[in-house]
């Protein structure tokens, strides 16, 4: 059963008429108008199945030109538009709410120029991560970020919410990353930041705002990105763990021995091992099983040095007692086993029910305290499949997930919201570590920020969006009027 909060459609925005989706079937050639509603449907749908918008027409520009004329058409006709990439987000963010017109990017999608001597790739918004991943791997560099969803996401969504991923550890969160923008603001303007030069101190950086904020002030159309070296040497460690203590002592220890070669450090509980190893398959387990797993990656110019760190690691480690067990990844075939571990949890989770899903940043000491104190206060629920703890441990990042066997459940909702939330500030984390506050929790975002930074963020919105058109019920917590 899909659910989305208790909002109500604004009579703000106009409804859609015939007039309007002819202007935009003559607009968009051939079929690039979507009304059939099975069709659709999957636009109207979020990955994890926890929201559905009733939206009746999805647009598919092939041009920054099209977005633009998109733009401009809805903004005088006062249309919602929420703006869509690969749909993979996690807080309810890519799909309409009610009836905004969905704005597909896919098809925006020219792989633009690759710069050998500087390493930056300037390109359409609308590409698939792992091709573009594949692509820059050509001329030996790799995109600046990996994460589960690559084979779906797209750059562009990718932007919109500044996604962390998997090798924030090496590279930061994309931020860090994007040298220049393209972006069609609301009223169907261009604001061309498209720069691919990595120094530039001219005044204010008006590409920033466009960065992790979700598609609410403008549509990224094309990025220029920093893309790092190819490194030749790679190595990966699985190592079970029978405490949380210890899985931080490994996790120091691996920064003090691995040092400039860490890629990459994550965690897993025990029942979200054992739903991934479900969801894959896998009946003949990596290692002895224990309650808690760390997932250590190096990389380095050459093999030897990724894998001689990480076999000095797995020594000290055992030796000092902070493992009980581990594997180190001998080639190719057992280190895609190895990540497919942590990377399809996603999936596992979908498949073990309705999912509450929270994504914190907290200070790593206290991280699996909130996980306990959740699994404790979901025993009353017999319904309760699985609470789950895992996440991007290098970068404070925990990602805890409660499953109902029956689907969603106001009660469970009651009794996590707003108590999790809470606990987080309390402790000074965040509520929403990378994948963004959507539709789900934008209501929280005064608990981290404060009154006046979200007045300064609603007056943003006002400048860029002054009619609210772009991704209206999400990210600001706002009344829209
Ligand atoms: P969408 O889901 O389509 O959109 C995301 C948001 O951006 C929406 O609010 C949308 O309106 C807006 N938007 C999309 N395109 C544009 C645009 N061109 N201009 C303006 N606004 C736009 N996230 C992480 O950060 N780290 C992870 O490790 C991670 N792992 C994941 C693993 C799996 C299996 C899955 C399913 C998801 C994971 N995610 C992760 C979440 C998700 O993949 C990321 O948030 C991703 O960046 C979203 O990209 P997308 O193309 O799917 O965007």
């Amino acid at each position: 059963r899909v659910r989305h909060p208790k909002l109500r459609r604004s009579t703000h925005y106009a409804t859609l008429t015939d007039k309007d989706v002819s202007f935009f079937e003559r607009l968009l050639s051939s079929g690039r108008t979507i009304t059939n509603p099975d069709e659709c449907l999957p636009f109207n749908i979020d990955y994890i199945k926890s929201c559905q918008g009733q939206s009746q027409l999805v647009l598919r520009p092939k041009t920054v030109d099209e977005v633009q004329a998109i733009l401009r058409y809805c903004n005088e006709h006062q249309l919602a538009v929420c703006p869509q990439s690969g749909n993979t987000g996690l807080s309810g963010g890519s799909v309409p709410v009610f009836d905004e017109i969905i704005l597909s990017l896919r098809l925006l999608n020219s792989i633009g120029n690759f710069d050998e001597n500087s390493g930056v790739l300037t390109t359409d918004a609308g590409c698939v991560l792992e091709k573009l991943d594949t692509h820059v791997r050509q001329y030996g560099h790799i995109m600046p970020i990996d994460l589960g969803a690559k084979g779906s996401c797209l750059i562009g969504g990718n932007v919109a919410t500044n996604a962390g991923g998997l090798r924030v550890v090496r590279f930061g969160s994309l931020r860090s990353a994007v040298l220049g923008l393209e972006v069609v603001l609301p009223d169907g303007s261009l604001l061309d930041c498209l720069t691919s030069i990595r120094k530039d101190n001219t005044g204010i950086d008006l590409k920033q705002p466009f960065i992790g904020s979700e598609g609410i002030l403008g549509i990224v159309t094309r990025v220029a990105l920093a893309c790092p070296s190819l490194m030749s040497g790679v190595g990966l460690g699985f190592f079970a763990c029978s405490s949380f203590e210890q899985i931080l002592s490994t996790m120091r220890l691996a920064r003090k021995i691995c040092g400039e070669t860490l890629s990459a450090i994550e965690f897993l509980d025990e029942s979200t091992y054992n739903l991934s190893l479900k969801y894959l398959q896998r009946t003949n387990k990596p290692i002895e099983s224990n309650k808690f797993y760390i997932l250590i990656e190096t990389m380095s110019s050459t093999d030897e040095q990724a894998k001689a760190t990480l076999e000095k690691l797995a020594t000290t480690a055992l030796e000092k007692e902070f493992v009980t067990d581990g594997t180190l990844a001998q080639d190719l075939t057992q280190y895609k086993d190895i990540w497919a571990i942590r990377e399809r949890v996603s999936d596992a989770l979908v498949a073990d029910g309705y999912v509450f899903k929270y994504d914190f940043s907290l200070p790593t000491s206290r991280m699996y305290k909130l996980v306990e104190e959740t699994e404790e206060r979901m025993k009353q629920f017999s319904n309760v499949g699985n609470v789950t703890g895992f996440g991007h441990l290098g970068d404070q990042n925990l990602h805890l997930n409660v499953t109902v066997k029956d689907g969603y459940s106001d009660d469970i909702k009651q009794a996590l919201e707003p108590w999790l939330y809470e606990w987080v500030a309390k402790e000074h984390g965040s509520v929403s570590a990378e994948h963004g506050l959507g539709l789900h929790k934008s209501k929280y975002l005064e608990l981290n920020k404060g009154k006046h930074s979200l007045e300064l963020m609603k007056q943003m919105k006002h400048m860029f969006d002054p009619k609210c058109i772009l991704n209206p019920y999400k990210v600001l917590p706002y009344k829209i009027d």
